[in-house]
């Protein structure tokens, strides 16, 4: 079994879009296939990049950009990798929920971007909830990283 809290948490300050990338690659190497991490944060924080800096680290090469007109992407690194943005879940609501079933499972990496629209959501079958991160603005490129450990 892992240990109990994943590494790096507390808060973090990046000065730029590289330092959050980089610890976001140190957060994705304590990760399994099957974990989910939720990356909360207002527009612009850099939740985005979060991902981005996680999923080459995880050996995902292509372009990593937010969904636009899907909730979600799927990347094939050295494990399957699941980007979820639900900015647009509200529009969605009314859709069969078996819709985020696609990105969640035990064999795949998920992180989840505005996680706070569907709470709740990562179910038993749909991966193990590892951590929240936390974004903010703290002064031109600075922000402040929160990683939290994520229960149930
Ligand atoms: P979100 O997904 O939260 O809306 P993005 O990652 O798409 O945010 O955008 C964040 C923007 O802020 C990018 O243009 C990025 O280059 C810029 N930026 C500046 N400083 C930082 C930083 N320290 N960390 C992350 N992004 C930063
Ligand atoms: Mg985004």
């Amino acid at each position: 079994m892992r240990e109990q809290s994943p590494p790096l948490t507390g808060v973090h300050r990046t000065r730029g879009p590289a330092e959050t990338e980089a610890l976001a690659a140190r957060l994705a190497a304590s990760l399994e296939p099957g974990d989910v991490v939720l990356i909360s944060g207002e527009l612009g924080a850099g939740k985005t990049t979060f991902v981005r800096g996680a999923c080459r680290a995880l050996g995902v090469t292509g372009r990593v950009t937010s969904p636009t007109f899907t909730i979600g992407r799927r990347y094939e690194g050295r494990v399957p990798v699941s980007h979820l943005d639900l900015y647009r879940l509200g529009d969605l609501a009314g859709e069969d929920p078996a819709l985020l079933a696609d990105y969640l499972g035990p064999d795949r990496i998920a992180f989840v971007e505005w996680p706070e629209l569907a709470e709740g959501f990562v179910g038993a079958d749909g991966g193990r909830l590892v951590a929240r991160v936390r974004l903010a603005h703290a002064g031109g490129d600075a922000r402040e990283l929160t990683i939290a450990p994520a229960t149930h």
